[in-house]
């Protein structure tokens, strides 16, 4: 008798526990144009949401390729080729390499993406717009189509998206607490001189442009590389703009300069670089030198935002070159490590050489730093001009 009872017991609970599994299995709606359904996907959430690459492709229709040896996926998108790997965070789109802040998870045999990293390389690639919603655990792709009125005239979408893209710039004023940067001729401090004309800069902005302005540090506080491109990240830049001020033995040099990544191998830039990543001492890291291989990654890495890192520099060095009596050293190449960790274009700003007595002077002058900060705000002015173009 005992034995025909049991089941009767275990028979509900097991239905429980089978409801409460598929509760637990997350899915996301994908729309479509017009917010049309066109299907579920299984989502995983950890510290934040991925996608089943999996059924991702198969709602949109492309499929997805997976060579389960090697553990690659190819899906297409918009006529986009896209290759992932599984525990990478690089991801190729037509041969542009990007780099998302996770890597590609595999769970189950499916393949996941973190999915704001995902829809935002999309979009920086200039694939269609996407808008995600995790309150109504949605994603629309050509999402700005259905906002589109029929009595609007004509809108021009690129210019619409690249509007809405560029809403964040990431300002990071070089150095700070423990580490003071270089030391000036009289003793002045990279670390106060960068902060200054940051803070001068994201103010200039916030009273004139409708773009977010976040701070890595906005007071004498050391902060370690990876936390400020961390942050730079999380805070989805879509430009990020490290200030610090130059120094080296020779003490007639002088002038100002904007680097972005490059494997570049110019014996002036490397020893620059070189003394911005002497803070990885202070940081407790083994070694201050990227090698070869290091620096290939990273700018291989950085080469979907170099067109527009590029583009920003030179303007950075058109704009100061207008207002400063100081020398136009150019837009330069380096292996800085704070240039390497932020997926969004990216610049190195040395404002002067503060080894310099004459300009050291000058950094000092509060009206001279309000310039420099004066030539960067036009210079974000015209890059934004550029891009609603
Ligand atoms: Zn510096």
């Amino acid at each position: 008798m005992k034995l025909l009872i049991l089941p009767r017991y275990i028979f509900p609970i097991f239905l429980l526990l089978s409801v409460l599994v598929a509760n637990n299995q997350q899915t996301i709606t994908i729309l479509g144009e017009n917010n049309n359904f066109l299907g579920k996907a299984d989502i995983l959430k950890t510290e934040q949401y991925y996608l089943s690459v999996n059924d991702f492709g198969k709602i949109i229709g492309s499929g997805s390729f997976v060579n389960h040896k090697t553990e690659k996926i190819v899906i297409y998108i918009d006529n986009l080729k896209i290759k992932l790997s599984s525990n990478i965070a690089f991801i190729v789109i037509d041969d542009k390499t990007y780099q998302m802040g996770s890597k590609l998870i595999k769970s189950n045999d499916e393949y996941y993406v973190p999915i704001d990293d995902f829809f935002k390389i999309l979009s920086i690639h200039g694939s269609n717009n996407h808008s995600i919603d995790y309150t109504t655990m949605s994603i629309a792709l050509n999402s700005k189509i259905k906002k589109v009125e029929k009595s609007v005239p004509t809108v021009d979408l690129t210019k619409e998206k690249n509007k809405w893209e560029f809403n964040t710039i990431i300002i990071d004023p070089g150095h700070g607490g423990k580490d003071p940067g270089s030391i000036g001729y009289r003793g002045t401090k990279e670390k106060d001189i960068t902060l200054d004309v940051a803070k001068r800069l994201a103010k200039k902005i916030q009273k004139n442009l409708r773009v977010k302005t976040i701070l890595t540090r906005d007071e004498d506080v050391w902060m370690r590389i990876q936390d400020r491109t961390r942050l730079a990240n999380d805070k989805n830049g879509r430009l990020f703009i490290s200030i610090h001020a130059n120094s080296v033995e020779d003490r007639r040099a002088s002038g100002f300069e904007t680097y972005m990544i490059g494997t570049n191998k110019n014996a002036a830039a490397v020893r620059i670089a070189a003394r911005e990543n002497a803070v990885l001492d202070l940081e407790g890291a083994n070694s201050t030198k990227l090698t070869d291989e290091d620096l290939i990654t990273a700018t291989m890495a950085q080469s979907g935002f170099a067109k527009q890192s590029e583009q920003f520099a030179a303007l950075v060095q058109e704009e100061m070159d207008k207002r400063l009596q100081s020398k136009n050293r150019g837009v330069k190449q380096a292996g800085f490590y704070v240039l390497m960790g932020a997926s969004m274009p990216n610049v190195l700003i040395e404002l002067g050489f503060i080894s310099n007595p004459n300009e050291e002077k000058k950094l000092n002058s509060s009206s001279y730093r309000d310039m420099l900060a004066t030539s960067i705000y036009y210079a974000i002015l015209k890059y934004q001009k550029i891009l609603n173009d």
